[in-house]
């Protein structure tokens, strides 16, 4: 009994001391990596969270409207689509950061290669439905037509690029499409 008694105490003062002093775990030193790592994560997922409900706040908003007609015609004319005054492109396709009149940005359009493809209808109609009318009345010689052809499709495609990616800016700009709308959440950073 006695003997019993003595080996509780003993496993009782073992379960103590294991309680009180425990044996390193192996993940320990990890946890000196984890912590920073799960603060960083908690901050910037904080961070995200507050841009996001500015994002909602700002997409349920009903956003001005803008008169379409009226931002393509300056975007035609290679004029800010806001204000009809500044210039929007600084070179030939170089779009300026903000108009130099009323700051608005400029450079949130997304119109890649549809000018190209644009022009590439327009040019391709205007050319060949021309060729085949002077085909039908024979009016050039063939050595001309090599000649007018070609110069005439890269004249009206120099021409028709500026203005016609202008038009697509501002169209984009008049429909608050791309980085004309509501900014993105990701975008706060
Ligand atoms: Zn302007």
């Amino acid at each position: 009994m006695q003997e019993c008694r003595s080996e509780e105490a003993y496993n009782i003062g073992l379960l103590k001391r294991d309680l009180l002093n425990p044996a390193p775990s192996p993940f320990a030193p990890r946890l000196s990596i984890v912590v920073p790592i799960g603060k960083l994560a908690l901050r910037h997922s904080t961070t995200h969270l507050a841009a996001m409900s500015t994002f909602i706040e700002h997409a349920s908003q009903p956003e001005a409207s803008r008169d379409v007609g009226a931002a393509i015609r300056r975007g035609l004319a290679g004029r800010c689509p806001h204000c009809g005054t500044g210039r929007l492109f600084g070179r030939f396709l170089k779009v300026v950061p903000a108009c130099a009149t009323c700051a608005e940005r400029l450079d949130l359009h997304r119109a890649d290669d549809l000018p190209a493809y644009l022009v590439i209808l327009i040019v391709g109609h205007v050319v060949v439905g021309a060729m085949l009318a002077f085909e039908t009345f024979d009016t050039f010689s063939t050595s001309a037509q090599m000649f007018i052809w070609p110069t005439l499709t890269l004249v009206l495609a120099l021409l028709l690029l500026q203005p016609v990616k202008g038009a697509i800016i501002a169209l984009q700009w008049a429909l608050h499409m791309h980085g004309f709308g509501a900014p993105h959440p990701l975008e706060h950073e």
